[in-house]
């Protein structure tokens, strides 16, 4: 459905406030979760169990009337707590065989962003991301300097720090030196970068992705996920995204943005316009992506062989795969 149609709709409901921000609740509410793109169809028995869980427990704070911030933060913090995706514990290990992670959350209403990259210390980066939109006039915060802010939030639960090797796990390990000893330069064939994206019952929309990048990548290498406009993007005008994959195709192509400009500018569909970037020829974009527009409309949709992935939402539709 176009932009102006949603508007009718939601002026019809007097649900819009021009301010931009979304009082009165309605019943609706839609989450989509993504667990990576990769090689294997669908994920695995252990993943399946922890996006359930995610899942349910992004349910439970949608139907709560929770916002849909919190709900990105909480359901990524699972993810991330989980060994079995590339986030938090179990990230990928870098060329000198340490973990640098990445994360971005943002919110649709004002499009305000918290995003880290290269963190070594923060258990749950996503949690610190937010502390980046919340507590300082910046988007993003890199290395060192990151790991630096990480430490003002000793007494916060919500930003443990741990020592680098929390994150390691025997599988990453194995990945990594099979990798090394193959010479490949860096390597996604695993799949497990995480992202969330979810429409509340108050008609906002929020957006967040988390992950340790790509396998046996070069010391300091940025990804998507931390670049707002590249992996993740939110806007109540149009949509929220995250993106899984490549990461440079997604950089070099401001997927994440694109998707919401196209909606606003050429009154696209969220579904067309996730479908003409994977299927560009011309400038390649590989990996999955995961969206939901103010209606609630969930896009899941990848060219990979398959995206371990999961939805969601208020009219009782509920899938993992
Ligand atoms: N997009 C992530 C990155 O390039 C990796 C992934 O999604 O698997 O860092």
């Amino acid at each position: 459905m176009n932009r102006v149609l949603w508007m009718l709709v939601l002026v019809g409901s007097g649900s819009y406030p021009s301010d931009g921000y979304c009082v009165e609740p309605t019943s609706r509410f839609a989450i989509a979760i993504h667990g990576g793109a990769g090689r294997a169809t669908s994920s695995g028995e252990d993943q399946q169990k922890v996006l359930r869980q995610a899942l349910t427990t992004g349910v439970e704070m949608l139907e709560a009337g929770q916002s849909s911030l919190d709900t990105v933060e909480t359901v990524i913090r699972i993810l991330e707590d989980s060994p079995h995706f590339n986030a938090g514990k179990g990230a990928v290990f870098n060329a000198q065989g340490t973990h640098e992670l990445d994360a971005t959350i943002m919110d649709g209403r004002d499009r305000s962003t918290g995003a880290v990259g290269g963190i070594t210390t923060a258990k749950n980066p996503i949690s610190l991301a937010r502390k980046v939109m919340t507590d300082t006039r910046h988007v993003l915060l890199v290395a060192e300097g990151a790991d630096k802010f990480a430490e003002q939030y000793a007494e916060d639960p919500r930003i443990q720090l741990v020592p680098n090797e929390y994150f390691s796990t025997e599988l990453r390990k194995e990945q990594y030196e099979r990798i090394k000893a193959q010479r490949k330069q860096a390597d996604r064939d695993s799949m497990g970068t995480v992202g969330c994206v979810v429409l509340d019952i108050h008609g906002n929309l929020a957006a967040g992705t988390s992950t340790g990048g790509l396998s046996n990548k070069t010391f300091g290498r940025l990804g998507d996920s931390p670049i707002a406009g590249a992996g993740t993007y939110a806007d109540n005008a149009t949509c929220a995204v995250s993106c899984t994959g490549i990461g440079e195709d997604f950089i070099r192509n401001a997927v994440a943005y694109d998707i919401s400009a196209r909606m606003a500018y050429r009154q696209e569909s969220l579904e067309s316009a996730i479908a003409d970037i994977l299927s560009n020829k011309e400038h390649p974009v590989r990996g999955g992506i995961i969206a939901v527009n103010l209606l609630g409309d969930i896009v899941m949709q990848f060219n990979t062989d398959g995206m371990s992935r999961a939805a969601a939402d208020s009219t009782g539709r509920l899938e993992i795969h």
